[in-house]
């Protein structure tokens, strides 16, 4: 009788314990939400903080659940910033922003609106409905939370960019009964070298590779500075380093490199929470 009051008394203690202790957790982390006016829409930045490393971690693609996951178990051990753009109000998310403006729907990726050169931000918007077209004040509209999202993170000598994949083989899919359509590969590291003769984007923007074959080709990072590239590939972790003379697709990395920031973006398969917190250990050791 005494034993079991002890054992009743003592998971009383630990429910309450641990109740604290998660009370105190969240306390830390600041939280705030910036609202961004998008033609008929309003999106959301929200913005975690915590005293500690001079560090912000930007996760810009909604869907890619994991990284957010990670980022924000990173923040609650180490500290800094994290900033997470909220776009979809259906309860979905996904990783391409829509909005409307003058009866026209329009759509882009929101890691493709990071540049001086408003071309740029042309190629980047789509027109999903209506007869709209992509005017200097649509090119304005998405600028706008370009501006407001690196607003918030500018200010820190250091970015790390939460990113996942989905990481697929090149694959013929059936749309309908007699169509068939050739996927290509997704993106991971191996989109970073030249294959078949031929150079992509991402090859042109890249200067070296060091990939460790034990590491499956979806986890690596993107560096822009030869130190952070020395550091990982002695470390033996696939990373890519970007060149000084980056093809400009409004990606927030070319952007940061032009800035003068030290950047690395840390990509992960959709869903490996744990390695990619293991990718974001090696970064802040
Ligand atoms: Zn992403």
């Amino acid at each position: 009788m005494i034993k079991h009051r002890f054992y009743r008394h003592l998971i009383v203690i630990i429910i309450l314990s641990s109740s604290s202790f998660h009370f105190a957790f969240s306390q830390e982390l600041k939280e705030r939400t910036k609202s961004v006016r998008l033609g008929d829409q309003t999106v959301y930045l929200k913005i975690f903080e915590k005293p500690g490393k001079d560090i912000v971690f930007a996760h810009v693609h909604e869907n890619e659940v994991a990284a957010l996951e990670a980022g924000k178990q990173i923040l609650a051990k180490h500290g800094g910033r994290l900033v997470t753009l909220m776009h979809s109000s259906d309860g979905t998310k996904n990783r391409n922003v829509t909005f409307t403006h003058a009866k026209t729907t329009y759509q882009f990726d929101p890691n493709r609106i990071y540049s001086v050169d408003d071309k740029v931000l042309f190629k980047t918007i789509r027109i999903i409905k209506g007869n709209g077209k992509v005017d200097q004040n649509v090119i304005d509209i998405v600028k706008n939370l370009a501006t407001q999202i690196w607003g918030e993170m500018h200010d820190l000598p250091y970015i790390v960019a939460i990113h996942n994949n989905k990481n697929t083989p090149a694959e013929v899919k059936t749309k309908w009964l007699f169509w068939h359509r050739l996927e290509p590969e997704s993106y991971s590291v191996n989109s970073y070298i030249k294959s078949f003769d031929q150079s992509g984007e991402s090859n042109k923007s890249c200067s070296d590779i060091y990939i460790n074959p034990m590491v499956n080709n979806s986890e690596f990072f993107i560096v822009t500075e030869r130190n952070d590239f020395k550091m990982l590939s002695e470390k033996r972790y696939t990373v890519v380093l970007q060149n000084d003379n980056p093809v400009d697709d409004g990606s927030m990395s070319v952007y940061a490199y032009r800035k003068g920031k030290r950047y690395v973006n840390a990509e992960a398969k959709m869903g490996r929470v744990k390695e990619q917190i293991e990718m974001l250990e090696i970064l802040l050791k």
